[in-house]
């Protein structure tokens, strides 16, 4: 895959090439749907740590602010057939969630996976409609919610766009660092891979005005979350495998 910057207009770092004996390489849509999927938890949790350490104001709900951020980085950060790519894994994660069957918690902090798919969807086809139509509507978009997606496109480029804008660095920095590393499964370690080249390319293009720990760890659960406290990412080395079990 390839990616870029629009905005900013850099090339990033591209991920390296994955180790032949990976369990998930045996597939390779496996493989990338996990790549995917661990990229968008990673800008995900990314939102957390810019709301938190920037001071960002949100109206509204912060999980719907920090998804607002994973599906404009991937649009912003990848070309178009990367970007589209990863736009199908990641609403593909959502759907995979909502095909688990549990009952939906309406007082959870989340929305339902599948409102979630949708607004993913949503805003990255207002991100380019002219290009996207097809994508939309491969995904099931109805025509009802994707008039408003350019709109819903142009907020998120109004609050996360400026964010950004605001935080890049032509020389970079160093704002991004690790923090525990404890990788000894397979899953594990695709996880660092991932997040790692993730660090380097954001490092290269952005400072933040406080440190922000990335830390991979086995968590006991599939999990990923941002820790105010310790400003810290930890990304939990089960995801990975939680991801390839709930692939639809
Ligand atoms: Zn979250």
């Amino acid at each position: 895959m390839t990616r870029l910057i629009l905005s900013i207009a850099l090339m990033l770092s591209l991920i390296g090439p994955v180790r032949a004996d990976f369990r998930f390489s045996a597939s390779d849509d496996v493989h990338r749907y996990v790549e995917s999927n661990l990229l968008g938890i990673f800008y995900h949790e990314l939102g957390h740590a810019l709301i938190d350490i920037l001071g960002l104001p949100i109206f509204g709900q912060e999980e719907d602010a920090a998804d607002v951020l994973s599906v404009f980085l991937l649009d912003a950060f990848w070309e178009e057939e990367a970007a589209v790519g990863l736009a199908y894994d990641t609403a593909f994660g959502f759907l995979g969630e909502a095909q688990q069957g549990y009952e939906i918690a309406y007082w959870d902090v989340h929305g339902p996976d599948l409102q979630r798919y949708y607004n993913l969807i949503c805003v990255f086809y207002g991100a380019n409609p002219q290009e996207r139509d097809d994508v939309a509507e491969d995904l099931g978009l109805p025509q009802e919610r994707a008039e408003y997606c350019p709109d819903e496109y142009d907020q998120a480029n109004a609050s996360w766009g400026a964010v950004l804008d605001e935080i890049h660095s032509p020389a970079g920095g160093r704002s991004l660092g690790f923090g525990q590393v404890e990788t000894e499964t397979e899953g594990g370690a695709f996880t660092m891979e991932v997040v790692a080249a993730e660090v380097d390319a954001i490092n290269e293009e952005f400072r933040l005005p406080e440190k922000l720990t990335v830390s991979v760890v086995p968590c006991g659960q599939a999990n990923a979350f941002y820790d105010p406290a310790r400003r810290e990412i930890v990304m939990c080395t089960e995801f990975a495998d939680y991801l390839v079990e709930i692939m639809p």
